[in-house]
């Protein structure tokens, strides 16, 4: 079963003067995939980004997260689905600067039990050993560098063990040889937990280590071809 499904999606903005940013996107992604989500500033990524991340919902058409229909679903519904079965990466990692590491790392299982317990820090720092910071976990976001400051949004995203993780450049603000690592950790997630990743990135050499790229082009697919490696 995919684990994602969009049908005929269209997104409109606006209310006296209505724009159309989606046209109708028809996509499938399925368990286990890990693909590139590419196309030029203003041509609908965040906004098919932010449909499938639930976090918005479209104008016409359906969102299938693991064949459930989420347009069924009220707010409640769609928040605990976001919980249980989405993990997300973003640019700014927008990790909480008075917590610690593994604090932050919890916080995506807190959101189901209002307290922390001894279960989520285990499973939390077991994360964190994962992404290599095992030794950090007690460091504040502000006495690590950016790398490793996104290795700990990674950990946090992965935390709950989510079916389909979504990345928002996530190496956007880092350099080369930091984009690389942090792209293999994904890549490493994605093969040893069958994780499947949807990944926005301006950075063609990136978007090349997919396995799929999607391409979106005003609001349309213009291309989504397997990678050939
Ligand atoms: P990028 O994808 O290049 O990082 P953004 O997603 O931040 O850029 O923005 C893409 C375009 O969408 C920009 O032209 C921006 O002005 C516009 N935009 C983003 N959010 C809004 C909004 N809430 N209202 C109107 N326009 C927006
Ligand atoms: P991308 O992520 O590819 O840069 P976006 O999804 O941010 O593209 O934007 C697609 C189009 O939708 C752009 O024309 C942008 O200006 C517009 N847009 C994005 N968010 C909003 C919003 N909240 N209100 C109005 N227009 C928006």
């Amino acid at each position: 079963e995919p684990v994602l499904q969009l049908r005929g999606v269209t997104k409109d903005y606006g209310e006296e003067v209505v724009t159309r940013v989606l046209f109708g996107v028809d996509l499938t992604l399925r368990p286990g995939e890990f693909a590139a989500l590419v196309g030029p500033s203003g041509s609908g990524k965040s906004t098919l980004l932010n449909l499938i991340g639930l976090l918005d919902r479209p104008t016409e058409g359906q969102v299938l997260i693991q064949g459930q229909d989420t347009s069924k679903l009220d707010d409640d519904g769609l928040a605990r689905m976001r919980a249980r079965s989405l993990g997300f990466i973003f640019q700014f990692h927008h990790l909480l600067g008075a917590f610690t590491a593994v604090e932050n790392v919890m916080m995506p299982l807190l959101a189901d039990q209002g307290y922390p317990t001894p279960e989520m820090r285990e499973r939390a720092l077991a994360l964190l050993r994962a992404v290599g910071l095992g030794e950090r976990a007690e460091s504040p976001p502000s006495k690590l560098s950016g790398g490793q400051q996104q290795r700990v949004a990674i950990a946090r995203a992965l935390v709950t063990s989510p079916r389909l993780v979504l990345a928002d450049e996530p190496t956007g603000n880092l350099d080369t040889g930091t984009s690389v690592q942090v792209f293999e950790l994904l890549r490493r997630f994605n093969v040893e937990q069958g994780t499947s990743f949807l990944i926005v990135t301006h950075d063609p050499r990136l978007a090349e280590r997919c396995d799929r790229i999607i391409e979106i082009v005003d609001g349309r697919i213009r291309r989504d071809e397997p990678v050939a490696h």
